[in-house]
């Protein structure tokens, strides 16, 4: 069978891509060290979180925030595709300081953010609560805590079952998934590329490295004598979007 894509990994990242790119009715195969494997996907809390991301990078901030208030939506079709029930919530989140200098500085540093962004300015909602105030929130509060922000675009879902639906609703619409395939070696041929397994190879035009801190294996294979590292700089203005910053990778020593 002939595939679209070629995805290496299905962590969250390679999960999210492959359920994107079969929506749009493209073929796609995943090949992935399997479910027993301790990468991030399967370790991180699942917070779908605005507050604290992209101080310094108000476009990371600015995407944090439309990502957020994407979520309700990709997680009611996610379910309703998959049958797996998310456990999404969204009831807003405080993110605690120490003390003033902490408080000060998170003050500062979202004023910041909202002064360099007009999206941020407009949309992007919090506030400072001191300990008393917060105390009507978090009754339990520990002596040390001086307050901390709120905002209302904090949430959380669990990140196993959203794993578990993206890999349910991708197998229903088509994905061709291999688990315990672990790709040792990716070579660019004239058809696209090979990548070999220990169980045989598998070649796509089109491939997307989503392996997390794993895809310092398989990728410096791909692009001739040179080492392959993702760009950081990756900016969805310059109309990127997810599945290419997944796969944006230089060959370019100087953009290291
Ligand atoms: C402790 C912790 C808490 C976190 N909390 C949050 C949070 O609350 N909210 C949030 O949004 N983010 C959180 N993160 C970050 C988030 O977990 C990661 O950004 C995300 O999981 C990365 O997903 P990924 O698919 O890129 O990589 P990974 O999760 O690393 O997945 C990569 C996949 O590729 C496979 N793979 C690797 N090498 C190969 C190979 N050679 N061949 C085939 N397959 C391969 C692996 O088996 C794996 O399945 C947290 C991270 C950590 C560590």
């Amino acid at each position: 069978m002939q595939f679209d894509f070629l995805i290496i990994g299905g962590g969250v990242v390679g999960m999210a891509v492959a359920y994107g790119l079969l929506r749009r009715g493209q073929k796609v195969i995943m090949l992935d060290e399997g479910d027993d494997v301790l990468r991030a996907s399967r370790g991180n809390a699942g917070l779908t979180w605005v507050q604290g991301k992209g101080v310094g990078m108000p476009r990371y901030a600015e995407l944090s925030l439309q990502s957020s208030d994407a979520w309700p939506f990709f997680a009611s079709e996610l379910s309703e595709r998959s049958g797996v029930p998310l456990e999404y919530s969204r009831q807003g989140g405080i993110d605690i300081c120490f003390d003033v200098q902490e408080a000060e500085a998170r003050v500062a540093n979202y004023r910041k953010l909202q002064a360099s962004s007009p999206y941020l300015a407009r949309y992007f909602q919090w506030e400072y609560l001191d300990r008393r105030a917060l105390l009507t929130y978090l009754p339990g509060l520990g002596e040390s805590i001086h307050g901390g922000t709120w905002s209302p675009h904090d949430g959380h879902c669990n990140p196993l079952l959203l794993l578990r639906a993206l890999l349910t609703a991708s197998l229903k619409m088509g994905l061709s998934y291999h688990p315990g395939c672990s790709v040792q070696h990716l070579e660019p041929n004239r058809a696209g590329f090979t990548a070999s397994t220990l169980g045989g190879n598998c070649s796509a035009e089109r491939i997307i490295v989503a392996a997390g801190l794993g895809a310092k294996h398989p990728l410096p294979h791909a692009g001739s004598e040179r080492r392959c590292i993702p760009i950081a700089r990756a900016d969805p203005r310059n109309g990127k979007n997810a599945s290419d910053i997944a796969t944006s990778y230089t060959t370019d020593k100087a953009n290291r």
